[in-house]
């Protein structure tokens, strides 16, 4: 049969949380497929942007790996998949031997599917360690954390089709949708504003999001340009203001939340001009927001990681969802506090449990009757100590971390600090890398295993909004490649000898439903096209578009409220490093650039990191637009082109994390928040060198 009797694929894009249908056309010699818009696909209607219709040009690229590989006196070699997996399981074994459990770190991750990182999850737990984690550590481990907490689920609390039927304000702060989920501003935001909605965007940049609504600033449409890190005391003059004109929904605050006067007390002694001069904003349009946030019929936040990435990160989001419980803004369609996760599958990474402190469906580890639950279905014990988070794991190698196992991440370019990460993964013990290309993390790895790409195999993922959908494999390219999934199976059998015997992503997926109550009711025929929203607790449930219609998933019911005061990065300028440093992501790039700088469409647009710098600053330090300048923090340099522009703050700079020659991740601080252990991307001390 020509390629052109085959029947297209339909399956989902491998970048972003918008969650994108798209279709596949098989080509005559595998790798030779075609990406093809779905006409009718459930999220996007057909459209994409440029890196979905680009997503087939890494799937068949040079690069790929094709074997797996053994490194002999600092040399990569080809081995046999036999040879690599008895490699791995031996050093597995003599690891737990010599040091215990707890010196092995396993990395799931978001660009994997659910199936894939259950399974990763499960091998690490029954090797008898919590210390398994994925990038939602680095994105939105904070709002995971205050959204849990104080509402109960660690996820949008609605879904995109409600929100851009129904909300009359879009409250975006620290996120950039323009940019990072296109579809999502094309599709939901952009319409919903051409219905009448008004925006407010928080960001220390003007971006692509800010010119994206083609309406006049102030009239429905106000940016408040904040400065890096200074987002409690903006909310907190928000939250005072709507205290003090009475815009609070009484009705509500008293029926459904608990702690408002906790966040009264707080703020009684509060100075709004001060903190209008913290956040570098005129009181009055922050103000202004507020009246138009508190008293629309429905508004919505979403949020990003501007928000999640600060050692405040918890406290941040927390402020959101105080804004949202004082004026009644959650429980019902247009509203609620929505994180625009970033990648394809980063909410089901930790919706399945490849999280130190959490097992599938987010029952905490160290609750007896959750763990004791899934012990059951599994037939073995599992730890009831939370394990450590990614940053811990590297941070803790030569000490307590002796191993890693890897599949997807490519943490020496994702973890802040990038030049001290690479120190510590040269001094590991035992690396063993699962990925399709040689990242610059698999350099450093004694094993790496040739998995498939997104277009060859199947499974589900879970969108930003909670939609778990199906991905379905178009043609496998390279004969001696495995699925993930395929490799885990192994792995795990070699070692323990049952509890990893699966033939297909379908025969997971069912055991991951029995551990996971919000998945409990889907089946891969219910998910069928449309895919299902989480939570699906019985089969012919449909999902819920919004959560929280009557009572929160709290221990009280109640939606919790909490004054939370300013913090300020824990590196502010000094007279050394006297411009703060800020970062964030293009789109037409994705993450540590592994795919991305290898498609030719896309690395065209940006082959190479620069930085933003004020007019400004680039007259103070005599810097031309183009010129190539240093970048220095305490933690090390970069070499970038200066891109003098108006669209960032005098006293900052913002620059991306995506180019392995010029990473923001060399620069970034790796101090955590204590409670979600988010690095703080978004804010470090820096100066600049020019010539
Ligand atoms: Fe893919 Fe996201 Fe673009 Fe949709 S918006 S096509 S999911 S990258």
């Amino acid at each position: 049969m020509s390629s052109d009797e085959q029947e297209p694929v339909k399956t989902i894009c491998p970048y972003c949380g918008v969650g994108c249908g798209i279709q596949v056309q098989p080509g005559e010699d595998p790798g030779d497929m075609r990406f093809m818009p779905w006409g009718d696909a459930p999220v996007n209607d057909g459209r994409v942007c440029i890196k979905g219709g680009a997503a087939t040009q890494v799937v068949d690229h040079e690069d790929r790996l094709t074997d797996p590989l053994i490194k002999e006196d600092g040399e990569f070699r080809e081995a046999s998949w036999d040879e690599a997996y008895e490699r791995i399981v031996s050093e597995m074994e003599g690891v737990r031997e010599e040091f215990g459990p707890d010196a092995m770190g396993f990395f799931g991750s978001s660009k994997t599917m659910n199936e894939e990182n259950y399974l990763l999850q499960k091998l690490a737990r029954r090797y008898g360690t919590n210390n398994v984690d994925n990038c939602t550590r680095m994105c939105h481990a904070s709002t995971v954390w205050a959204l849990r907490t104080s509402l109960g689920a660690g996820a949008m609390t609605n879904s995109m089709e409600d929100l851009m039927d129904e909300a009359d304000v879009l409250w975006i702060q620290g996120a950039n949708p323009a940019e990072q989920h296109p579809i999502a501003n094309s599709n939901y935001f952009r319409q919903a504003v051409l219905d009448g909605a008004t925006v407010i965007q928080v960001d220390p940049h003007a971006n692509k999001t800010t010119t994206s609504f083609d309406i006049e600033e102030t009239e429905r449409h106000q940016h408040l340009q904040v400065e890096p890190g200074a987002d409690i005391p903006l909310l907190n003059i928000v939250l005072k203001t709507v205290l003090e004109n009475d815009w609070v929904d009484e009705e509500f605050v008293e029926e459904r939340t608990e702690g408002i006067e906790d966040l009264r007390e707080t703020l009684e002694d509060f100075d709004k001009e001060a903190a209008a001069e913290e956040c570098g904003v005129p009181l009055e349009d922050i103000e202004l927001a507020a009246e138009k946030y508190a008293n629309a019929d429905n508004a919505a936040i979403f949020t990003g990681m501007g928000m999640s990435q600060h050692t405040c990160g918890v406290d941040n989001v927390q402020n959101e969802i105080n804004l949202a419980l004082i004026t009644g803004n959650l429980g019902r369609p247009g509203t609620g506090v929505n994180p625009l996760r970033g990648q394809n599958n980063v909410q089901g990474t930790s919706d399945v449990g490849a999280m130190p402190n959490v097992l599938p469906g987010y029952q905490l580890v160290d609750d007896d009757e959750a763990r004791e639950g899934v012990e059951d279905v599994w037939g073995f014990e599992i730890p009831d100590e939370p394990g450590l988070t990614n940053v811990e794991i590297t941070k803790n190698i030569g000490e307590q971390i002796q191993a890693m196992y890897v599949m997807g991440e490519n943490p020496i370019m994702s973890e802040p600090n990038a030049n001290h990460t690479a120190d510590l993964l040269d001094e590991l013990g035992f690396l063993v890398v699962q990925d399709i290309f040689m990242t610059e993390t698999a350099e450093y790895a004694d094993v790496v295993l040739p998995a498939t790409t997104w277009a060859e195999r199947g499974g589900t993922v879970t969108n930003t909004d909670r939609r778990v959908q199906r991905m379905r494999g178009v043609q496998k390219v390279h004969e001696n490649t495995k699925h993930d999934l395929e490799i885990l199976c192994e792995v795990g059998t070699r070692l323990f000898g049952e509890g990893f015997d699966f033939d297909t992503p379908e025969e997971v997926f069912e055991e991951l439903r029995q551990v996971c109550p919000s998945y409990h009711g889907m089946t891969y025929d219910a998910l069928g096209e449309e895919g299902i929203h989480w939570p699906c607790y019985e089969q012919g449930d449909e999902g819920d578009q919004f959560l929280y219609e009557d009572s929160f998933d709290t221990e009280s019911g109640l939606g919790h409220i909490e004054g939370v005061t300013h913090q300020p990065p824990k590196e502010v300028p000094d007279d050394e490093y006297p411009l703060i440093l800020t970062t964030a992501r293009l789109e037409e790039h994705y993450n540590t650039g592994t795919m991305s700088r290898r498609s030719p469409r896309l690395n065209k647009q940006y082959p190479e990191n620069f930085v933003d710098v004020h007019p400004n600053d680039a007259e103070r330090y005599g810097i031309e637009d183009g010129e190539k300048i240093t970048v220095k923090s305490r933690r090390g340099e970069i070499e970038v082109e200066a891109n003098v522009t108006e669209d960032i703050k005098e006293g900052v700079i913002w620059t991306t994390p995506h180019f392995a020659t010029a990473s923001a991740n060399v620069l970034t601080n790796d101090v955590l928040d204590e409670r979600a252990k988010i690095p703080e991307y978004k804010a470090a001390a820096a100066e600049i060198e020019v010539g």
